[in-house]
C-alpha cells in the first residue's frame, strides 16, 4: 500500500470517526454514528496494518485475532448493567497501551533523532506514559468502585492534598532527569520511577473521589485515554492517532464538564477528591426515621389511570429489574386512555452517561416524550401521579436540604411537589451514593415494594385488565 493511500484512508477514517460523534450525541442518530465508528477503525486497522507496518506479520495477526476474540466474547457476555464498569476496563486497556508502546518505543531508541527532536521525542514519549499509567491505575480503580468490589465511600489519606503535589513534583523531577540521562543514551530508571509514581497517582486520586461523583471520573478517564492515545500519535508520528486522541479526549472533557454542571461540582474538586466530606472524615447524612405508606400494583395502577398527568422517572433499578420493555407497554396503555406520559431523565441516573436514554430507545419508547432534567423540572406542581423506577438518589430532595449531605448541591429532581409520587424499589436500602432519602417519608409518596420487573408487570395487567 503507497503512502498516499493511507494518508487518504486516514483522512477517511477520521472523517468518520467525526461523524460517529455528531451520530452519538443524538438518540435517534446514535445508531448510524455508531456504524460511522465501526466503518472508521475497521479503515484505520487496515490502513495501519498493510500500509505502515512493514515485518513482525505474525506477532500482529496473532495479537489482533487474540484480542479480538477476548472483545467479541466480552461484547456478547455483557450484561446492560455492567456497561459502565466495561467501559472503565476499557478505558484501562488504552491506558496500558498507551505505557507499553512508550516503553519499548524507548528501548528500542531510535539514535536517529539528536538534538531538539530527540527532546521533543522524549518528552512525548515522557507524557504518553504518564497519562497512560494515570488512565490505567485509575480505570482499575473505578472498575472495582462501579462493580461494587471496592466501597464507594472516599478514602481520605491525611495531607492528601500534599501528597498528590509531592508525587507531581516528583514526577517533574524525574522528567528532567530523564530529558539528560536520555541524551546521553540512558533513562529508563527516571522513566520507570515516574511510571510507579503515575499508578500510585491513578489509585489515589480515584479512591478519594465518593460515590456520588463517579460520573465525573467516568468521563474524566474517557478523556485521558484520548489525550495519552493522542501523545502515543506524537511519539509514533501517527497523524491519525493524534486526531482520534484528541476527538476522544476533548470530547471526554466536555462531557466531564456536562456532567460537572449536571452535579453542580467543580471540575478541580471533583478530581482533589472527597466531595461530601468535613473535616477529614465521610458525612453521613441524617438517619430518616418515620412512617412509609407501602400500596399495591392494583392501587398504583388505579392512580395512574385517574391522573391527566404522568411523568416517569427511571434510575438505575430499572435497568438492573430489566424492566424498560413493561415500562413502554404501560405508557402506550397510558397514553390510549389520553392521560399525558411524559420521561424525567437526570444526567446522571444509571451508572453511565445516556443509561436511561439507551434503555428507553431499546424498548422503542418515542423520543418526544422524554425530556432532560432541566426541560420538566419546573412542572412537576402541575403532575399528577411520579411514578419512580428504581431512582434514588436523582430524586433526594436531601440534596436541597442537608448542606452535609454527600450529594449536597447536585440538582435533582423535584417529584416531591407533585400531587402524588410512587416510587418502586425492593426494600428501604440507600443507593450508590449510600444516603437515606426523605422523599420515602414524606406525605404524598406511596411504596410499592418489589422487582420493579415484576411490580409493573402486575401494574400493567391491572391497567389493561
Ligand atoms: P441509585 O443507585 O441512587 O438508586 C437505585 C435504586 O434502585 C436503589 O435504591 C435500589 O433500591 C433500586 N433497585 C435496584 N435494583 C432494583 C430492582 N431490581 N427493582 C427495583 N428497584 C431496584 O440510582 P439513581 O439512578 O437514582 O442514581 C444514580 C447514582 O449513580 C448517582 O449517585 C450517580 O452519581 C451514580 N453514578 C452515575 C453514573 C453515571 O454516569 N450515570 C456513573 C457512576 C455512578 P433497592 O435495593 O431497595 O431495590
Amino acid at each position: 500500500m503507497t503512502q498516499g493511500i493511507v494518508t487518504v484512508s486516514y483522512i477517511g477514517a477520521s472523517i468518520l470517526f467525526i461523524l460517529a460523534l455528531g451520530g452519538l450525541s443524538n438518540q435517534e442518530t446514535a445508531r448510524r454514528g455508531n456504524l460511522y465508528g465501526v466503518l472508521g477503525m475497521g479503515i484505520a486497522l487496515l490502513a495501519t496494518v498493510f500500509g505502515i507496518v512493514t515485518s513482525n506479520y505474525g506477532v500482529l495477526l496473532g495479537g489482533i485475532l487474540v484480542g479480538g476474540i477476548i472483545g467479541f466474547i466480552l461484547a456478547k457476555k455483557v450484561e446492560m448493567t455492567q456497561m459502565p464498569e466495561l467501559v472503565a476496563i476499557l478505558h484501562s486497556m488504552v491506558g496500558l497501551a498507551a505505557v507499553l508502546v512508550g516503553l519499548a518505543n524507548f528501548l528500542e531508541h531510535n539514535t536517529a533523532i539528536t538534538g531538539v527532536n530527540r527532546t521533543i521525542h522524549d518528552v512525548e514519549t515522557y507524557l504518553g506514559i504518564l497519562i497512560g499509567a494515570v488512565t490505567f491505575s485509575g480505570s482499575v480503580i473505578a472498575f472495582g468502585k462501579l462493580s461494587g468490589k471496592i466501597g464507594g465511600k472516599p478514602m481520605l489519606l491525611p495531607g492528601r492534598h500534599w501528597l498528590n503535589l509531592g508525587l507531581l513534583l516528583a514526577s517533574i523531577w524525574f522528567g528532567n532527569e530523564f530529558l539528560t540521562q536520555s541524551a546521553a543514551g540512558a533513562g529508563i530508571q527516571p522513566l520507570i520511577w515516574m511510571t510507579v509514581i503515575a499508578l500510585l497517582f491513578g489509585i489515589h486520586m480515584v479512591m478519594a473521589i465518593g460515590g456520588a461523583d463517579m460520573p465525573v471520573v467516568v468521563s474524566m478517564l474517557n478523556s485521558y485515554s484520548g489525550w495519552a492515545a493522542a501523545a502515543t500519535g506524537f511519539m509514533l508520528n501517527n497523524d491519525l492517532l493524534i486526531v482520534v486522541g484528541a476527538l476522544v479526549g476533548s470530547s471526554g472533557a466536555i462531557l466531564s464538564y456536562i456532567m460537572c454542571r449536571a452535579m453542580n461540582r467543580k471540575f478541580f474538586s471533583v478530581i482533589a477528591g472527597g466531595f461530601g466530606t468535613s473535616g477529614g472524615t465521610v458525612a453521613s447524612s441524617t438517619a430518616q426515621t418515620g412512617e412509609v405508606t407501602a400500596v399495591s400494583a392494583e392501587e398504583v395502577a388505579a392512580m395512574l389511570t385517574e391522573s391527566k398527568e404522568v411523568m416517569i422517572i427511571p434510575g438505575y433499578g430499572m435497568a438492573v429489574a430489566q424492566a424498560q420493555h413493561t415500562v413502554n407497554e404501560i405508557t402506550k396503555a397510558l397514553r390510549a386512555k389520553k392521560i399525558n406520559v411524559r420521561f424525567g431523565i437526570h444526567p446522571v441516573a444509571g451508572r453511565m452517561p445516556g443509561h436511561m436514554n439507551v434503555l428507553l430507545a431499546e424498548a422503542k419508547v418515542p423520543y418526544d416524550i422524554v425530556f432532560e432534567m432541566d426541560e420538566i423540572n419546573a412542572d412537576f406542581p402541575d403532575i399528577d401521579v411520579s411514578i419512580v423506577i428504581g431512582a434514588n438518589d436523582i430524586v433526594n430532595p436531601s440534596a436541597q436540604d442537608e448542606p452535609n449531605s454527600p450529594i449536597a448541591g447536585m440538582p435533582v429532581l423535584e417529584v416531591w411537589k407533585g400531587k402524588t409520587t410512587i416510587v418502586l424499589k425492593r426494600s428501604m436500602a440507600s443507593g450508590y451514593a449510600g444516603v437515606d432519602n426523605p422523599l420515602f417519608y414524606k406525605e404524598n409518596t406511596r411504596m410499592l415494594f418489589g422487582d420493579a420487573k415484576s411490580t409493573l408487570d402486575a401494574v400493567l395487567k391491572a391497567i389493561t385488565g
